[in-house]
């Protein structure tokens, strides 16, 4: 079965919102549900770091608020959370930053971080290395995922889009250490796969609207590469053909990005260009206008993803830190501990199991005295 793709050229960045609302109605006879009857919508932003080029810019959401507005939806029970990645920000910090939290204030949209509540465990059938995950409990309870991703080079991965931008369902630190099960590029990119597959079997109301308008590329992404402008807008249902369709117009080749080409191994999504019907722009004037995206090579994604996968995420590895002074030995972060990472006994301080814990930072988050703090592991790390 087909899957349907706009393609829309924009003016400049104030022209984006009204471009995403055109950018929607024209796949909108291709969603596979119906806002009215939905409990929960999560958009999903990528809020990597307090730098407004790594994320996905705020005219996007204003966007797609216009959309929702439009269709005469309450904003009561739209959400839009992330969590960025080894930082010690949580997405709520990287939105106030880069201007993303005032227009969920201005609209009234509940803001999320995914820490603030503890993660359900969730099983992966099929997967090739992670087999269980921890996913968002906010992710778990929307109905309707509006993916928002930014088009990004990336270090270990070479592109992140719109498979790339689910790697955020996961809290806290956690994703260092499920990036632990990819040593290498191509595992890295099974690992991506694998936590795709959970989004495709567990949320299938799922609508995308991908930033091209300014992207990113060079070895710096996904934080610091170089920008260009393409003015562009994808929207549609299926990432792996966005994904797929943004690497054309940047002339990116498919075997080069190992989770995309990995994702239409495992038949995640449609991964050919036949079967993706191109509406807006048609695909040529696309490729045309737009530059050759500057991936970084497979030699050098190959050797940060081995870096990365062994020594990097091992030193760079964040655990909590009690500070006793601000400690009222309630024992709350116990009970919050998806891991059973912390032992508490009445009257005494929690103490943190370093080999049980996955760095999530739930119990930060939701202790009331902002008594733990992360700490990095450092060389201490490797022998863990
Ligand atoms: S939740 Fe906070 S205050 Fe309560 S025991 Fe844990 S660290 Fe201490
Ligand atoms: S102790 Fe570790 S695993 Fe448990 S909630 Fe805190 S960070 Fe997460």
């Amino acid at each position: 079965m087909p899957t349907k793709i706009s393609i829309i050229d924009v003016k400049d960045y104030e022209s984006i919102p009204e471009a995403v609302v055109g950018a929607i109605k024209l796949i909108e006879d291709s969603l596979k549900f119906d806002f009215s009857n939905s409990e929960q919508i999560l958009l999903k932003p990528n809020l990597l770091t307090s730098k407004k080029k790594a994320c996905t810019q705020p005219a996007f959401i204003e966007g797609v608020i216009s959309y929702l507005k439009g269709k005469g939806l309450s904003m009561n029970n739209v959400y839009l959370g992330d969590s960025p990645g080894q930082s010690q920000k949580l997405g709520s910090d990287v939105a106030k930053e880069v201007g993303i939290y005032e227009i969920c204030e201005k609209y009234g949209i509940n803001f999320i971080d995914f820490e603030s509540k503890t993660p359900v465990i969730e099983k992966i059938d099929g997967a090739l290395r992670l087999k269980e995950i921890h996913v968002a409990q906010t992710v778990k309870d929307s109905d309707i995922l509006i993916n928002l991703p930014r088009l990004k080079s990336h270090l270990e991965a070479t592109m992140t889009g719109a498979i790339k931008n689910y790697w955020g369902i996961i809290p806290g630190g956690l994703k260092a250490h499920y990036h632990l099960f990819g040593k290498s590029a191509d595992q890295f990119g099974e690992v991506l796969a694998d936590n795709f597959s959970w989004i495709v079997k567990n949320k299938p109301n799922r609508l995308i609207v991908y930033d091209l308008q300014e992207i990113m590329e060079g070895r710096m992404g996904p934080g610091g590469g170089t920008m260009k402008t393409w003015d562009l807008i994808l929207a549609g249902t299926d990432e792996v053909a966005l994904d797929l369709i943004a690497m054309e117009i940047g002339k990116l080749k498919l075997k080069n990005v190992p989770h995309v080409k990995n994702a239409i191994d495992r038949s995640l999504g449609i991964g050919n260009l036949e079967n993706i019907d191109i509406v807006g722009m048609p695909l040529e004037n696309a490729i045309k206008q737009t530059p050759k995206f500057k991936a970084p090579g497979n030699t050098f994604t190959g050797f940060m993803a081995y870096m990365t996968g062994h020594i990097g995420y091992k030193i760079a590895k964040k655990i909590p830190a009690l500070i006793k002074s601000k400690c009222i030995k309630c024992g709350e972060c116990a009970q919050n501990c998806a891991s059973n990472a912390i032992e508490f006994k009445e009257n005494s301080f929690p103490e943190f199991l370093r080999k049980k814990c996955i760095s999530c930072f739930c119990c930060a988050e939701l202790c009331s005295e902002d008594a733990i703090k992360p700490k990095t592991r450092g060389l201490a790390g490797l022998f863990d």
